[in-house]
């Protein structure tokens, strides 16, 4: 029997069994899939030798989460970090572009690029404050304060209808718009507004990372610490009841709330297993892989720079097509997330070809192929791109939802990204890790702080569990 059982291996799953490990004790991984990594999985999704990042690709906490960093992340893995970490094609061949340096966005923001430093300014040259309130759980009080009112502020002012007030331009708030609809949420809205803000600041701190090799490498160098400590990853073993894991001490479950329902429903008080059933889950996506015989012919030359581009247009047109999604639309011309990591990474595809990443929202549970409307989006920016594919492969969000189960519906941030679920993720409490089971405790991002990976979620289930249940602290997890 271990001391420890974590069901799961996203990055939550890995980052608390990681701190669970280097605290001394055995601990054990289940894993549904054939291969570990959740949302961290790279693999050959086509053609040989051509290296797609399944779900994340982009990761722009893997220099900023204080789990990562603690972990030493950086001398782990290789991270390229493109100068131009984002940037919002316009019709006419313009774009909006985000640099790593806030010096070079505010220049080519042109008009707006003063009242772009006064927004985004103050939060980077805090980001440390802003990391701490936004990679927390809302329920405390924050350790910069100051960083906590200018962000506050201007989440107000972006995730309200006067977003536009202190902008003369487009560029600016195509720009901004592009990362506030990572949120899957209405725009303008505060959980976008909030989402985007840090996202943003983050770019311009220290970039928006893409790690060679795909997004397997994250979860490789997770793996990789958990068995140098003894700790064992079993994959192809789902996990169904508690019994199964033969009583270990302490269980954490990256799984989404209805994964906790299934594993030990008839154990949990009423009460909180009512609030499991009552959990909402956000909209879904539909994902489009491309193999290219070479670069994306953007109309903006600039573009063949940039890690991630926002595919869709003006902040009105983005608006437009996330608030369809919302109203549980399909978008004729949705928002498209686009990433190219074989810009940055030569052995993500053979000399010449490229990969090319690319999802778009749409209502939960959606089983319509958007491969088309997502390719006429990029065919707009980029004309002649159609011409450039090879082949494509598209997920719809019912079939992401297969791929792992956490993603209800497709929702990959296994929780609907607003205000109330930001707070109420899945319960309301100073530790929402903790389940009423003694010794059993949720890890995935459907709890504080939520999406994307950070493996925030899991640090703070494992260090709750290390304290409630074996008296210990968190341990060192860097390299010596
Ligand atoms: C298309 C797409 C694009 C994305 N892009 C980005 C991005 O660029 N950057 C970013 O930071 N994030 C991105 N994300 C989100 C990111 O992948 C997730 O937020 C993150 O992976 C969540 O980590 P997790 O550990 O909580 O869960 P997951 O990564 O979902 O892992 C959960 C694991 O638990 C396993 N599991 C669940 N139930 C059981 C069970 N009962 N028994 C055994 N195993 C079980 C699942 O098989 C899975 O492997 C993206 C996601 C998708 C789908």
């Amino acid at each position: 029997m271990p001391d420890v059982a974590v069901v799961g291996s996203g990055p939550n799953g890995l980052a608390a069994a990681a701190v669970m490990a280097r605290a001394g004790l055995s601990v054990e991984v289940h894993e549904a899939a054939g291969t570990i990594g959740g949302g961290t999985r790279t693999a050959e999704l086509m053609l040989a030798g051509h290296l797609h990042d399944i779900c994340s690709a982009v990761h722009p906490m893997a220099l900023a989460s204080p789990f990562f960093r603690a972990f030493d992340l950086q001398r782990r893995i290789g991270l390229v970090v493109p100068e131009l970490s984002f940037a919002s094609p316009l019709d006419g061949g313009r774009a909006a572009l985000g640099y790593h340096s806030l010096d070079r966005t505010v220049e080519a923001l042109g008009r707006d690029g003063a009242a772009y430093r006064r927004l985004l300014g103050p939060l980077v040259s805090r980001i440390e404050g802003v990391m701490d309130l936004t990679q927390n759980q809302l329920l405390r009080v924050p350790r910069d304060p100051v960083a906590a009112a200018l962000f506050g502020l201007r989440t107000f002012e972006q995730g309200s209808p006067l977003w536009n007030a202190r902008f003369r331009e487009a560029l600016a708030p195509a720009l901004l718009s592009g990362v506030a609809a990572h949120a899957v949420s209405q725009l303008p809205s505060l959980a976008a507004s909030g989402a985007g803000l840090m996202l943003t600041a983050l770019a311009h701190a220290q970039g928006w990372p893409i790690p060679l090799g795909g997004s397997a490498a994250i979860a490789a160098a997770l793996a990789a610490d958990i068995r140098d400590h003894g700790g064992v990853i079993r994959t192809g073993e789902p996990v169904d009841s508690l019994e199964q894991l033969g009583g270990a001490h302490a269980t954490l479950l990256d799984v989404a709330p209805r994964g906790l329902l299934d594993i030990a429903g008839d154990e949990l008080p009423a009460r909180y297993r009512r609030t499991l059933e009552s959990f909402r889950y956000g909209n879904g996506s539909c994902k489009v892989d491309y193999i290219l015989s070479g670069p994306v012919p953007w109309a903006a030359p600039e573009l063949a720079d940039a890690g991630t581009v926002h595919v869709g247009g003006t902040r009105e047109e983005l608006a437009r097509a996330e608030n369809e999604v919302a109203a549980g639309k399909h978008p004729e011309r949705p928002y498209v997330l686009v990433a190219q990591p074989s810009r940055f990474d030569s052995g993500r595809a053979p000399a010449g070809r490229h990969i090319l990443w690319a999802y778009c929202h749409v209502p939960a549970g959606s089983t319509r192929d958007m491969g088309g409307a997502v390719t006429a989006q990029l065919e707009r920016f980029a004309p002649g791109f159609r011409d450039v594919v090879v082949q494509a492969r598209v997920t719809t969000a019912a079939e992401l939802a297969t791929y792992n189960r956490n993603y209800i519906g497709g929702d990959f941030s296994a929780g609907i990204m607003d205000m109330r679920g930001l707070l109420q993720r899945p319960v309301v409490s100073t530790v929402p890790w903790r389940t009423p089971l003694r010794g059993v405790y949720l890890c995935s991002s459907s709890t504080p702080p939520g999406p994307g990976v950070t493996g925030m979620p899991g640090y703070f289930a494992a260090k709750h569990a290390l304290k409630d249940i074996f008296g210990l602290d968190v341990p060192a997890l860097g390299l010596q």
